[in-house]
């Protein structure tokens, strides 16, 4: 089973619409012709900038996927400040992050929100980017895997199998999250490989195979190449390394 490798640029709150447009004709300019043949890449500005990345996107025929960092579970109502998956979907998102670990922590997302969330992103035919981790704590602790695989358990709960074949589950040890620590290559691949033989004992063979798992946690060009090589890493959700162009161009030509 071959997986396409999916690196997301997660943009968190920087870059107006203004500077969103110049950085993604930036992007598009330094990337080698040829270099994303075998990789997908999606881009998740803030909300205020998507609209305007869609028209670029579509207009320029670029070959980047638009993403959102964040969503709501419901479809419209009185939850202000919050954006409905529907909006998403209507702007042409293609991947919408949820359960990431600053949402978890700043904003006090439970693993039922994320849950709810996985559901409303798929019955808009987007796909999750659901992400796990674990803290500091917990690694020294000897915690790392029941954190991580009871994430996915409580995540993936009343999934499809075919849902879950489809999805993107990120593994990002908190961390190494805007650190500059990076989980070394082996570890990395210990807590993927975890993931995966958690799916594969949830939905079986044949969905295990096929779900991607990528790694996030202060990913850069240096280290990328050792990171995707492994074989349960499909892929690298990037936070600051994705605001620069230049940077970001290398960690996609990752191997190459
Ligand atoms: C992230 O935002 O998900 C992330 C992994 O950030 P960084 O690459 O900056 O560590």
């Amino acid at each position: 089973m071959t997986r396409t490798p999916l690196i997301s640029g997660n943009w968190k709150m920087n870059l107006n619409h203004f500077e969103a447009i110049q950085t993604v004709q930036k992007l598009h300019y330094v990337i080698p012709k040829g270099a994303m043949d075998d990789v997908e890449v999606s881009i998740h500005p803030p909300f205020t900038d998507i609209r305007s990345i869609q028209t670029l996107i579509e207009s320029e025929d670029l070959d980047f996927s638009l993403g959102a960092q964040h969503c709501h579970f419901e479809d419209t109502g009185a939850f202000t400040g919050e954006v409905s998956p529907a909006f998403l979907a209507k702007l042409n998102t293609r991947y919408v992050i949820c359960g990431h670990s600053e949402r978890r922590e700043v904003f006090g997302e439970t693993d039922e929100m994320v849950n709810a969330k996985v559901k409303a992103i798929l019955k808009y035919e987007m796909t999750p980017i659901m992400c796990c981790g674990e803290t500091l704590q917990e690694r020294e602790a000897g915690e790392t895997e029941s954190k991580v695989l009871g994430q996915i358990e409580a995540g993936l709960a009343g999934v499809s199998n075919e849902q879950i074949a489809s999805l993107v589950i990120a593994y990002e040890p908190i961390w190494a999250i805007g650190t500059g620590k990076t989980a070394t290559a082996d570890d990395a691949q210990t807590v993927c490989a975890a993931i995966r033989a958690k799916v594969r004992s949830m939905a079986g063979d044949e969905t295990a195979e096929s779900v991607r798992i990528q790694y996030g946690g202060s990913v850069k060009g240096g280290n990328a190449p050792e990171l995707m090589s492994q074989p349960d890493i499909d892929g690298a959700l990037v936070g600051g390394a994705s605001l620069d162009p230049d940077e970001f161009a290398s960690i996609i030509q990752f191997g190459r």
